[in-house]
């Protein structure tokens, strides 16, 4: 029986509404734009019955959805008790689904080259590793989310990949794997952002032992076939150095920026150099020089240059002269102790200690981001895949 309107019972317009209110964890809309409601029924009493419509069997967060349902169906006035059925999409209603979220058509491609993108993408590149390009990553990343703003990240260090475990989806060595609904594939969320990794894919701590050709496919694959819908901003976590998946991100992402990650001193920009000149070779843009563990405050107050001083700035400039385009120093992060406690705990010092001196400046370094113009397509490749 549907639901009726009744002077005391509750109006299915009413219930409908509320269950606007519920949204999917993984693929983050309301589920009554996901067509995952089924029938709704009310008794004499005011007991409503809820059909919810899971992609997959296995959804890891029917749990979630089930007592978000339940909730938000309890608030509703005249309901006095409310009945989740969690039952599993047909064939027919997924395939509804997977075309109402990339398109009709169930475009293939990579979303982010579409021409009406308004997506900013962000490849951080460092010369060498260990210099904190990952940390910077997702705690840029976190903090753009925190302003609101629909974030991804590609952790695209696959040798090296780290960016699961900086954000809490490592759980005693076990990463998170995402939900696939047939082909597609739905990243998990951490701090409101949308994250996918090599990490995820593969057993335990084994080695990634690719080479160019697969490591462009998996990439490629990453940005078809996974779900991120519209972003704001998408941070693809290069491997340091001036590798094969820097000259692929490229192709495959003509618009990405790069942000140049290192450290104060000068022998690290002439690696960082390489990292970020890359953009001549690609037609990128070198969004930005971003210098970490810059200085130690010292328990007196007194400030220790560990590192050296000014490799950021000599970076910004040496890079300003190779690609022949402002190269602007974006900012200075201080060695912090919260910054590697909280990549410890997988939760970004941004979010776990914002007052600290690091947080400070990846949260200028993100607000700096986040206010620069849209719409600076990437150059023309003057490149080949090989
Ligand atoms: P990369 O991605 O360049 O290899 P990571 O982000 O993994 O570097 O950082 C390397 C190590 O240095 C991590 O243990 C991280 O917690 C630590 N680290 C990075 N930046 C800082 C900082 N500003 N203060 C303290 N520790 C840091």
């Amino acid at each position: 029986m549907p639901a009726r309107a009744t002077t005391t019972g509750p109006r299915e317009a009413d219930l409908r509404a509320a269950l606007a209110g519920v949204i999917d964890p993984e693929l983050r809309r309301p589920i009554t734009e996901l067509g995952m409601v089924g029938d709704l029924t009310v008794d004499d009493g005011g007991r409503v019955r809820a059909v919810v419509r899971l992609t997959i069997a296995g959804c890891p967060m029917r749990d979630t959805l089930s007592s978000d349902t339940a909730r938000a169906l309890g608030e509703v006035a005249g309901v006095t008790g409310v009945d989740v059925e969690l039952i599993v999409m047909s064939t027919e209603e997924r395939q509804a689904l997977k075309e109402r979220l990339k398109g009709s058509g169930g475009s293939r491609g990579i979303p982010f080259n579409a021409p009406d993108s308004l997506t900013r993408i962000y490849a951080v590149a460092s010369g060498k590793g260990g210099v904190g390009k990952s940390s910077v990553t997702v705690n840029l990343a976190c903090a753009m989310a925190a302003k609101g703003l629909r974030v991804g990240i590609v952790d695209a260090d696959v040798y090296g990949f780290s960016v699961p475990g900086l954000m809490g989806l490592t759980q005693q060595g076990i990463t998170q794997s995402p939900t696939r609904v047939d082909e597609m594939i739905l990243p998990p969320v951490a701090y409101g952002v949308k994250v996918i990794s090599i990490g995820m894919f593969v057993t335990g701590n084994q080695p990634v032992a690719w080479r160019g050709p697969m490591l462009h496919r998996a990439l490629e694959q990453f940005l078809t076939d996974v779900y991120f819908g519209d972003l704001d901003v998408l941070f693809l976590d290069l491997p340091p150095g001036t590798g094969d998946v820097a000259i692929s991100v490229a192709q495959l992402l003509p618009k990405a920026e790069i942000l140049v990650v290192t450290t104060p001193q000068a022998a690290a920009a002439d690696v960082a150099e390489r990292a970020g000149a890359i953009a001549l070779q690609t037609g990128q843009k070198v969004a930005g020089v971003i210098e970490n563990m810059s200085f130690l405050t010292l328990p007196d107050g007194s400030i220790m240059d560990l590192f050296g001083s000014g490799g950021g700035r000599l970076l910004a400039e040496r890079l300003t002269r190779t690609v022949n385009a402002p190269v602007p120093l974006l900012g200075q992060i201080p060695l912090d102790i919260a910054l590697r406690e909280g990549g410890d705990n997988g939760a970004p010092v941004v979010q776990c200690a914002p007052a600290s001196a690091a947080a400070d400046a990846l949260q200028e370094i993100a607000d700096q981001l986040a206010s620069r113009p849209r719409g600076l397509s990437g150059l023309k490749l003057g490149i080949t895949p090989g």
